[in-house]
């Protein structure tokens, strides 16, 4: 680096070092990533090897990785609990899907639900379709909950799935 350099702090910043394991003795190397795609050899073994490129990070054009701090996904994201918790105990009748603004596969669940309970008082049938219907929603609960803010944005704000 020079000092009389324009814009020296890029140059003082540090390089980060990029981790390869040497392919013969499995040694745990620590390079520069400007040494990518070189070929080295390993200071334990002597033997030659290909340093890897590096993985490639997200980068700023990667739709994915931008919505994963803007508001849009925090404000969905924060029905997730509710809707979770509402598949895991009220299940049969969709309420968490209507929290997420699914309303159609919502309005067939509740719709299903109330035939149940409406009509398995006279007929059997409707009365193990009410479980299978609560089986769904505690399934989708849990799928909910377990999901990553961003992939709970992306499978159901924007891909819109309507079950599971
Ligand atoms: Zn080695």
């Amino acid at each position: 680096m020079h000092p009389d350099s324009q814009y020296p702090s890029i140059e003082v910043a540090p390089t980060p070092k990029m981790s390869v394991f040497c392919p013969h003795c499995q040694t745990r190397l620590s390079v520069s990533p400007s040494q990518a795609g070189n070929s080295a050899e390993c200071p334990n073994c002597s033997g030659k090897f290909q340093i890897p490129l590096p993985v490639a990070s997200p980068s700023g054009s990667n739709a994915f990785y931008d919505r994963a701090s803007s508001p849009e996904v925090r404000a969905f994201a924060s029905k997730k609990v509710a809707a979770g918790v509402c598949g895991l105990l009220l299940g049969g009748f969709g309420v968490h899907k209507f929290i997420l603004g699914l309303n159609k596969p919502a309005t067939i669940m509740l719709a299903s639900a109330i035939f149940c309970l409406t009509f398995g008082l006279c007929l059997i049938l409707p009365l193990f379709l009410l479980p299978v219907l609560h089986i769904v929603g505690l399934i989708e609960g849990i799928l909910y909950l377990t999901k990553s803010d961003e992939e709970f944005y992306q499978t159901y704000a924007i891909e819109e799935r309507e079950w599971f």
